[in-house]
């Protein structure tokens, strides 16, 4: 349940309300380049993602745009810094959505320009405000003074004057971001955000880092906003392929019990002293086996008897190891034992049954 009262649409989505939480990523391909593009906004597709940004640095990008439009099943959102001409073509070529800092575009006409062609044509916009760009004074003292203040106040001050912005033309099909690349500030500020504005939010952890600790940072920081109530899209931005931030930010959701899971469930134990198996290979395997099964079935990888059989009997499938050979569990009944090779075999095919 989110505390924000508005929802907004952005193309066929509804977002706000107690509508589910969306799941976002970003491509990191040149958008330009419309092959590739497609080719891995499918693949986020595949992976659970529901919304997807594009950047749009160079007329050439927003030019790709509406043959990428066409040949993706999800709606597009492009991403726009300084130059308000990418972000006239990206409406025009029909995006859902432009994510918009008011701060990297310093000419109020220009700004107005984009929010009447996105009034025009029932674009929404994400303003963002991030930490990087938040001071601008030139003054010293000023700016001293400035960083003496917390961060967050900072940012939800901002976020005001570009509200203001917006509400003196009128306009409110609006999804507010607020981005840092720490869990505490995020936190901090989007507690605040969600105090003042009604809105609604878009959560993620900035340059969270590579997928171990940004898969973290992310999940402490989205993981208690979300269980407060706030935020009502998330992307969990992390270095490298994409595909890796569906993953954590589905994780983040099921966990919290905020949307249903729809693809397979892995319980892998970590191992210890007593396992006689090799269960990193065996967890691989099975891992490569459930790619594309879009059910939400719960396989278990288990290294010996001490807790295999019980995670076993909770499991639509499991494999659990013993002293070279492994049991193989089906609905929580045992369905055979055998060697380790052809017991994972076993395993296998029950899969391609999903
Ligand atoms: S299931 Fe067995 S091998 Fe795996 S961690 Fe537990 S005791 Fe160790």
């Amino acid at each position: 349940m989110t505390k924000t009262a508005k929802t907004i649409k952005i193309g066929p989505l509804t977002i706000g309300g107690n509508n589910p939480v969306l799941v976002q990523s970003m491509t990191n391909t040149h958008t330009c380049d419309i092959e590739a593009t497609i080719a891995q906004i499918e693949r986020l597709t595949a992976a659970g993602c529901e919304l997807i940004r594009v950047a749009v640095p160079t007329p050439q990008d927003t030019a790709a745009l509406p043959a990428i439009i066409k040949a993706v099943k999800i709606p597009l959102v492009a991403d726009v810094h300084f130059h308000y001409k990418r972000a006239l073509e990206a409406i025009e070529a029909g995006v859902v959505k432009i994510r918009l800092n008011p701060g990297n575009i310093q000419d109020r006409q220009q700004v107005n320009e984009v929010i009447a062609a996105c009034k025009a044509n029932g674009t929404a916009i994400r303003i963002g405000v991030n930490e990087g760009s938040i001071v601008e004074s030139k003054d010293k003292a000023l700016r001293q003074q400035e960083l003496n203040r917390p961060l967050a106040e900072l940012m939800v001050e901002k976020m005001g004057e570009y509200l203001d912005i917006f509400d003196s033309c009128g306009f409110d099909k609006l999804i507010l971001s607020a981005k840092c690349h720490d869990a505490r500030t995020t936190i901090d500020v989007n507690r605040l955000i969600a105090q003042r504005f009604e809105l609604p939010i878009h959560l993620g952890v900035t340059h969270a880092g590579l997928p171990a600790a940004g898969g973290v940072r992310s999940a402490v920081a989205l993981g208690v906003l979300l269980e407060e109530g706030i935020g009502n899209t998330i992307r969990v931005s992390l270095a490298g392929d994409p595909i890796n931030e569906l993953s954590v930010a589905w994780e983040i959701l099921t966990s919290l019990g905020l949307r249903k899971s729809w693809k397979p469930e892995m319980i892998v134990c970590p191992t210890c002293g007593r396992c006689q198996v090799n269960l990193l290979d065996m967890a691989q395997q099975v891992e490569a086996a459930l790619v594309g099964v879009r059910k939400p079935v719960t396989v278990a990888v288990m290294g010996c008897v001490v807790n295999g059989p019980g995670e076993a009997a909770d499991a639509d499938l499991a494999i659990c190891g013993g002293h070279n050979k492994v049991a193989v569990y089906k609905g929580g009944e045992l369905i055979a034992t055998a060697g380790c090779e052809e017991g994972i075999a076993i395993l296998l095919k029950e899969i391609e049954k999903l």
